[in-house]
Order: C-alpha cells, then structure tokens, then sequence
C-alpha cells in the first residue's frame, strides 16, 4: 500500500520505518529541512534501538522516502499518517496548530478517496474537526480516523511491530476495510485490531496515559510513606506486582515520569475534564505528586548537606528521560541540574545517548560540562547523582567511584543499588522509598 506519514519525530518515524519493513511503501513529510536532508542522506535523526537498520534496509530498498513537500509526499497514498506535535498550550490544553493547520493544506491538496490516520494524541472531538477542516475545500470523500499510538520510547521499534492492540476509531466501513489490510500483518502475529467509534478511539489514548502516570505517582506516594516508616518500597512493590490484579510493571518508586507524553497527556485530560465541566479529582493528585517527587532528589541532596550546595560539586549520571532514548522532554535530570546549579553547585554529567541534547538546552549557560565518559563525571565531585536508570549504570565499579569521589555518597533517584550492598561497600547512599545506607 502507499503511505504518506506527515510528522517524522519519535512516532512519525517509527511508523513509517515499521510500515516500510513490512513491505508499503511510505514518504515521509517533516517541515523540519535540516531533518529531511539528514534522513535523505540515510542518517537516523534520533536514537531508538533497532532503528537505524530497518531505516537504512528501506531506504536502499527504494520503500521508504523523505521530503518537506506536502503534495508531493502524499500523491497517491491511500492512507495519510499524522504525527504531528500536540504541545501543551498556555492553559494546559493540547494546541492543535499543527494538526489543524496541515488539515487545511491537505483540504486543498486531496483528489480521491484517501483515509487520513491521526496518530497523535488529541483531544476528543479532533477527528471531527479534522474532517470538518478537510471538507471545506476538498471535493475527494475522505475519511478520518483516530488510530493513537502506545509505542514507548526505547522501545518503539519493538511496540510498533509487536503490539499488544491496535485501537482504530471510524464509523465508516470503507476506512475499516483500509486499516484492516493495512494492519493484517499484525493481526496475523497475534495483536488484536480493535475497531470503536472515533470519540472512544481518543479517549483510549489520554485514559492508558492517564492509568500508567496514576500508578508511578501512586507508587512514589507509598515510598515516601515507606521512608517514614521503615518500610522497603521495593519488597511493597514485588509484593503487589505478583498479583494479576495489578500486573508488575510502572511499580517503580523514582523521580517522577518525565517525557513528552505523561505530564501533557494528564495536564490535557484534566483540561478536557474541566472544559465538559467535570472534576477529574485523581489526576490533579497525579500532577501534583509527580511534581513534588521531581524536586526530592534535589532536596535529599540539600538535607544531606546541611543546605550548603555553594562551591559543592556533583557527578549526574543520566540525562535522558528514560534508558534508551535520547529524548530529554520533561527530563526530571533537567530539573536536578537547574536545581543543583540555582543552590550554588556545579554539575558534571554523562549519557550515553542524550548529551548532545543537553548541551544545546544548556547552551551558553553557566555551571554544567558534559562527558563523553561516566567514569570522567566523578573526578572530584561531592556524590554521585543517578536521575536515569541506563544499563550501563547498574553494574559499575564501584571501587573506581569511590576512588574519584570526594566522598563517598550516592543519590540514587531510580533505586538501581541496594542499601545493604552499598553500606558493605562504604557509600553513604540515598535512593527512593528504602533505607539511607550511612557509609563510612
Ligand atoms: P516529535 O516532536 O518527535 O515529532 C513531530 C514532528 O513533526 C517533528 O519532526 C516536526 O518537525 C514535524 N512537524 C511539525 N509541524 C509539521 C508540519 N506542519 N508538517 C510536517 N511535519 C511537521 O513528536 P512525537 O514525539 O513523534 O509525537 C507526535 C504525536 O504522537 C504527539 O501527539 C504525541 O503526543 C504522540 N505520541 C508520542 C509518543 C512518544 O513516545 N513520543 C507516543 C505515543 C504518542
């Protein structure tokens, strides 16, 4: 089938990649020129494991393309991909600019019958809008349908090809038949292909967010009452994880979520709530929470010092948001630098994926030096800070850390060690919902 995507970000470029491998062939639209050129020259503009070859396998299979031209990318597609930003506006509100804004220029563009796929994550109603947008000028009969995305970043490749469901809203058989060839591959794997009306295909989206964010802020509530109590958040969470009912994963105490989705997929459902005049009590909690756990590790940090950060210096390992990705939205490790840097310290930090990113939000300011190795961070630095849970950071030598410290002392903010083992080996160590190891 030919495909255009209109979007070619995280999701964008994940879907059409995925769509490519299993034989459509995809353009791909992006207004970003710098992007487009890197991609038509084969490189991947963002990390996300396993992409890089299925990317370079279509292109050089002449299945998968790149351009900044609307019309052209969509000449003949039978289905148009968006996956285009939804920020958060002003109020909270997912801005629709982007959507809105390429739904009229394809009203102007569109021939035939085509059935326009939204991917992003919008508020209830879009589709509609869409279409309406689409119908000013457009004589073709179009379809659109609301088909979000669950992939997880990391993990996208992996998510796109082996879904645990694919949710498509639409009314209209036609756009049906369209996304069930489409999407057959998948269906034949074992994911199940779930058709709903649009409004319900929406709200799937913002209600899975929405779920997964309750659950980590519910879990951080439980560890900061565990630290209070004596009570070993991790056992709690091995303990709950075992029953069905709960199921063990986004158990784990930390920072708080970070990326590009939660905190603006709960900020817009509260929105949407407030908006149709409903309180959605939970997710005011939910933000509330996870905005306080985001400052703890700056605040242990603090206590531990006696309120003196000026002239201290600290080794930050983990930038991006979560492992395996270099994406640094709403990173919690930018939280940490601010933090650390507005208290007087200085930061030395490492990722294996994100610094580049880093280095351009902190560009021209004061107080931060990225390394191109972990171990480089800790020359000198009062403690070491772990704000992401990479691989690579969980079995380190633990010698050479001690060694290049000042002293030896840890804030952990995604639990990796144990408390018992660095009170063996001498770190004074601080994680979330556990014990503090006192050290030498
Ligand atoms: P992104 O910011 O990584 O990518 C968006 C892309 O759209 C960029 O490359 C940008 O240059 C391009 N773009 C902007 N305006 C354009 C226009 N008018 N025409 C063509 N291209 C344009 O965003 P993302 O993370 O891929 O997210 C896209 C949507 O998918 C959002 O609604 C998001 O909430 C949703 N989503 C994201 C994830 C995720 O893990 N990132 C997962 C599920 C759903």
């Amino acid at each position: 089938m030919k495909i255009a995507v209109v979007g070619t970000g995280y999701v964008g470029l994940v879907t059409g990649t995925c769509l490519a491998e299993i034989g459509n062939t995809v353009v791909c639209v992006d207004t970003d020129k710098a992007k487009v050129a890197k991609m038509q020259n084969s490189q991947v503009p963002i990390y996300e494991p396993d992409l890089e070859t299925i990317f370079k396998r279509n292109i050089a299979e002449n299945r998968l393309t790149f351009t900044t031209d609307l019309k052209a990318g969509v000449k003949g597609a039978k289905a148009i991909f968006l996956a285009l930003p939804t920020p958060p506006g002003e109020d909270g509100s997912a801005d629709l600019s982007c959507v809105l804004g390429v739904a009229d220029e394809l009203s102007n563009i569109l021939e035939s019958y085509t059935v326009i796929v939204n991917k992003s994550t919008v508020p209830i109603g879009t589709a509609e809008k869409v279409a309406e947008r689409l119908s000013v000028k457009s004589e073709a009969s179009l379809d659109v349908v609301s088909n979000p995305e669950f992939l997880r970043e990391g993990f996208a490749v992996e998510d796109f090809m082996k879904p645990d469901r694919i949710v498509i809203g639409t009314n209209s058989d036609k756009a049906r038949q369209v996304l069930a060839e489409l999407y057959a591959p998948f269906v034949d794997q074992g994911s199940p292909l779930l058709f709903m009306d649009v409004r319900s295909s929406e709200m799937t989206k913002y209600a899975a967010n929405s779920f997964l964010a309750t659950k980590i802020s519910f879990m951080n509530e439980i560890a900061n009452l565990s630290e209070k109590l004596g009570v070993d958040v991790d056992a709690v969470r091995l303990g709950i994880g075992a029953d069905d009912r709960i199921g063990r994963r986004f158990l784990f105490a930390g920072i708080g979520y970070g990326g590009s989705c939660f905190p603006k997929d709960v900020t817009a459902l509260q929105k949407i709530a407030q908006v149709s005049g409903y309180d959605f009590k939970i997710l005011d909690s939910v933000n509330q929470v996870n905005r306080d756990q985001r400052k703890l590790l700056v605040e242990k940090i603090k206590n531990h010092f006696g309120g003196q950060l000026s002239g201290r210096k600290f080794a930050l390992w983990g930038l991006a948001f979560k492992p395996d990705t270099d994406d640094i939205r709403e990173a919690p490790s930018v939280d940490i630098i601010k933090g650390l840097i507005k208290a007087g310290a200085t930061v030395t930090a490492f990722d294996p994926e994100a610094n580049g990113n880093i280095s351009q939000l902190f560009a021209g300011e004061k107080g931060l030096k990225l390394v191109e190795h972990q171990y480089d961070a800790l020359d000198g630095a009062n403690a070491l800070v772990i704000a992401t849970e990479w691989a690579v950071f969980k079995s380190p030598e633990f010698a050479t850390i001690k060694n290049k410290l000042k002293t030896a002392t840890i804030f952990d903010g995604r639990n990796i060690y144990h408390p018992t083992d660095m009170e063996k080996q001498g770190f004074h160590y601080e994680s979330i919902g556990r014990k503090v190891a006192q050290g030498e």
